[in-house]
């Protein structure tokens, strides 16, 4: 069983409900079966569940939840190790270490990565210098 709390979105009432899975609730809610206890209006949403989930079925929603982010960031910490092994990293100097290569045509073996300021990146796209941003895990382990 899962308890939702629905709330009316034309009276803001708020009132609990008992399923016995999360299809039960979409199914009802398609057939227009949902209506608030306290108006009868159909226009009822849910929102946050409950803490209150006794199905182990639940438990193993959550837990693929918890493995796809798992795996997301893996997948993230590869690419950082990537970008590791083949940018130099220029720390703060980024800005200025992406001009000089701009202006001065450097050529460079590998490419660089560090950290900059958006105003710097805003500053850096406008002169032409492409730039991109990635999410970055600090990675305690390194
Ligand atoms: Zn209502």
């Amino acid at each position: 069983m899962i308890k939702y709390k629905l709330t009316c979105k034309d009276c803001d009432n708020s009132f609990d409900s008992w399923f016995s899975s999360s299809d039960e609730y979409e199914k009802l809610k398609k057939k227009n079966f949902l209506n608030c206890d306290n108006c009868n209006s159909l226009n009822v949403e849910k929102t946050l569940m409950s803490p209150s989930v006794f199905t182990s079925k639940s438990n193993i929603k959550i837990n693929a939840e918890e493995k796809k982010y798992q795996v997301v960031k893996k997948k993230m910490l590869e690419y950082q190790k990537f970008i590791k092994n083949n940018f130099s990293n220029v720390g703060e100097n980024f800005a200025y270490r992406a001009r000089s290569i701009h202006y001065e045509n450097k050529k460079i073996s590998k490419g660089i990565y560090g950290s900059a300021t958006k105003e710097e990146l805003k500053e850096l796209k406008e002169e032409g210098i492409e730039t991109e941003m990635i999410p970055w895990i600090k990675d305690s382990t390194n």
